[in-house]
């Protein structure tokens, strides 16, 4: 009798934290769970735990081979985890496939741009538009008011307005994965993963790629892998480093840059 009038008020606090905790839980989009994949007996993603928070924009650096890429496969269901979880809006992401991650509002921009080389600006954007079933369907339908101020609006975003109608091999390496981001954006992705958007850009282009990416977590959370230390600053968000499939170091730029164990790696000691 003592003791249940002990825990009166202990019981009362442990209420208050549980739902602090529902709090919390609703503001993470990712939550990647003790996630391991071994090939051949290699782990490239090892024991690896980290959560992402809606409208949150994650770079993830690391050396090569660090498993970032890897962990992005995970992600978008192209590799199946050894173990772990992936859990994103209550979804359990490694036992769905690609398909169904896509229509969960997941978009992976892998790190070669892939655009449809022979059709225009335009077309692509066209065709990424959800809901039109392939290229032909897409390319049938009318090309009415709304859905050229879709374009407009998007080819503005990811400037390329003024290269609409040209075809996309006539594009820099750098404005097609501009493009690709954009056909990505079109359809309207809840988490999007980019791996190395910015390889092969100019400076120039990769000052504007980090302005893009600022603007366009407002709305989504965006994960990307980035190793160009300029880039990661100017973007200035919190920043996952990975070294052998592990979580080395998590925090601000400067908090990682000064952290003895992430110097340690990239100055090889
Ligand atoms: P990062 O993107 O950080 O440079 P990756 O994720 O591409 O690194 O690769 C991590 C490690 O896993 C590398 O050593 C790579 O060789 C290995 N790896 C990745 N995919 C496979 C695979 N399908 N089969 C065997 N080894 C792989
Ligand atoms: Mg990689």
């Amino acid at each position: 009798m003592m003791t249940a009038s002990l825990n009166l008020p202990f019981a009362h606090l442990q209420e208050k934290s549980v739902s602090h905790d529902l709090v919390q839980n609703e503001k993470i989009a990712l939550e990647i769970k003790d996630l391991t994949v071994s090939f051949d007996g290699f782990r490239a993603v090892d024991h690896l735990s980290l959560t992402i928070a809606r409208n949150e924009l994650r770079v993830i650096i690391g050396p090569n081979g660090a498993g970032k890429t890897t962990l992005l496969d995970m992600v978008c269901g192209k590799t199946k985890p050894t173990s772990g979880q992936v859990m994103f809006n209550g979804h359990d992401l490694t036992k769905m496939s690609e398909h169904q991650i896509v229509r969960l509002g997941v978009g992976r921009k892998f790190q070669t741009p892939s655009v449809y080389e022979d059709l225009s600006v335009m077309e692509n954007f066209e065709i990424s538009i959800p809901n039109l079933h392939g290229i032909i369907a897409s390319l049938k339908y009318r090309r009415n008011v709304d859905l050229m101020q879709l374009i407009q609006n998007m080819a503005k975003q990811v400037f390329l307005t003024e290269l609409l109608n040209h075809k996309a091999g006539q594009l820099s390496h750098g404005q097609k994965q501009w493009l690709e981001i954009g056909m990505l954006l079109m359809q309207e992705p809840e988490l999007l993963l980019l791996d190395e958007p910015v390889a092969g850009m100019s400076p120039r282009e990769r000052e504007q790629t980090a302005d893009l990416l600022v603007k366009i977590s407002k709305g989504r959370s965006v994960v990307v892998i980035e190793h160009d230390m300029d880039f990661v600053k100017r973007i200035a968000q919190k920043v996952t480093v990975l070294h052998q499939g592990k979580l080395l170091s998590e925090g601000s730029v400067t908090e990682v840059q000064d952290d003895p164990r992430v110097i340690d790696v990239y100055l090889g000691h």
